[in-house]
């Protein structure tokens, strides 16, 4: 190992604290981090020269590869004029393009006000703000509780945690903030009593597909369900686009694929292709009319980082290269790729339970041969993730589901590659 390569996982190892994180296997000695130092479209090089594909997209946030020349130059050139300005009190050239961009994504006179912050959780945060206070203001403050899905994930900070589904990453912050109510899916949001949805001023979602739950899709329909049962019950619809955004699902949004149009729309992750973090909140005009009027009725709600110019750049960037490469036309037909690919290592490895896919997105369930799962301080998962390392692949699991979900530019050979990096993995071919 070189010696620089020593050196910054020594001063990791000493100073930092990684997210998600136990500490005390990252820092023991018997682990070697990997330093990822350069990429170029799919591909990462760590600091001693060797490469690996970006199967997760650098945590789903990745779109049209790394180092891309066009997202590269509006960052330069942005960066020429002014890094930061404050969004508190002034404007700047490019967040007002970037917001019409994304409302003209839907239809006029439906999401049309985009309110930017910085990242999933905070544009989680926005709306569960905006979604109270819109209440406050038209006469029904009564309705302080939301309903969210078991299983979700909607972020980490404590209003966004508290939505979250998942005991074991949620259970120990459920003390403060506002009442949730859990729902498994639409049946049991059509059986909750009235006095909860009386109480209640939005439903929050992950569209289409659950992520963090393993990579679990919804049925077809749910979503243009949930929409009509919001509509039916006077309740707002949330939806946390963070990972389905910009392309994922094999259509720019997800929300798309069902013809539905949230109250408020949440994106992140993708949102400046994976360069910067940045997010928004789209809400519709009878949200953002709530808020006018006299002074106490705004939304005092902002981040010092809010709109920033260089994230403005990248995102505009981002969603011209969509236009330039074709991205979701070209997009179509690697899914099927995917999916046949998939089927293939199904059929060829016991360990293989069930692929579970949405666009290009895919979950791959490992468990024993005879179908129960690998007990799980086995971390079988993560053992195979690292087995796939050797087969220049880079992904992490979510406990023993991979998962595959490289950034939209990836070919198919390079697809071909990732599935059978992770055929090796498990001992095929
Ligand atoms: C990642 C994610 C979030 C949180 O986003 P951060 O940028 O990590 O705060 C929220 N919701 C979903 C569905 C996500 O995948």
């Amino acid at each position: 190992m070189r010696d620089d390569t020593q050196r910054w996982i020594a001063a990791d190892k000493a100073h930092c604290w990684h997210p998600f994180t136990p500490q005390a296997h990252w820092t023991n000695r018997a682990h070697d981090p990997l330093m990822l130092a350069r990429g170029e479209g799919v591909w990462l090089w760590d600091s001693e020269g060797r490469r690996y594909l970006d199967g997760n997209s650098s945590i789903w946030t990745n779109i049209h590869g790394h180092c891309h020349p066009v997202l590269n130059a509006a960052i330069t050139r942005q960066l020429g004029e002014v890094a930061h300005i404050s969004y508190l009190g002034f404007g700047h050239p490019l967040a007002g393009e970037l917001a019409a961009r994304l409302c003209a994504f839907f239809p006029p006179r439906t999401l049309e006000r985009v309110f930017f912050s910085d990242d999933g959780s905070t544009a989680i945060e926005c709306a569960m703000k905006m979604a109270i206070q819109y209440r406050q203001q038209t006469g029904e403050p009564q309705r302080t509780g939301f309903i969210a899905f078991e299983q979700a994930y909607h972020g980490d900070t404590m209003g966004a945690a508290s939505l979250g589904g998942v005991s074991r990453f949620h259970d120990r912050f459920r003390s403060g903030g506002n009442p949730v109510t859990f729902v498994s899916d639409l049946q049991a949001l059509e059986n909750l009593p009235e006095s909860v949805i009386a109480l209640s001023a939005a439903v929050v979602i992950e569209p289409l597909i659950q992520g963090v739950n393993e990579m679990r899709p919804w049925p077809k329909g749910m979503l243009s369900g949930l929409r009509k049962w919001c509509d039916a019950h006077g309740i707002q619809l949330i939806l946390d686009e963070v990972m389905t955004g910009f392309g994922r699902t094999g259509k720019m949004f997800a929300c798309q694929h069902e013809g539905v149009i949230p109250d408020f729309l949440c994106v992140a992750k993708g949102l400046t292709g994976g360069y910067l973090p940045m997010a928004a909140t789209l809400v519709t005009g009878q949200v953002y009319d709530a808020f006018l009027g006299t002074d106490d009725r705004a939304f005092y709600y902002g981040h010092s980082y809010t709109a920033n110019p260089l994230g403005c750049a990248v995102a505009l960037a981002s969603l011209d290269v969509f236009e330039q490469e074709r991205t979701l036309a070209n997009l179509q037909p690697k899914m099927v790729k995917m999916s046949s690919l998939l089927a293939d290592l199904k059929a060829a490895s016991p360990y293989v339970h069930e692929v579970r896919q949405c666009g290009f997105v895919a979950g791959i369930e490992l468990r024993q041969p005879d179908g129960r799962p690998f007990p799980a301080q086995q971390r079988f998962g993560s053992e195979i993730c690292m087995a796939a390392r050797e087969y220049e692949l880079l992904t992490r699991p979510i406990r023993d589901t991979l998962v595959l979900m490289p950034p939209l530019c990836t070919t198919e050979t390079e697809l071909g590659h990732a599935v059978a990096a992770i055929g090796r993995a498990l001992g095929v071919g």
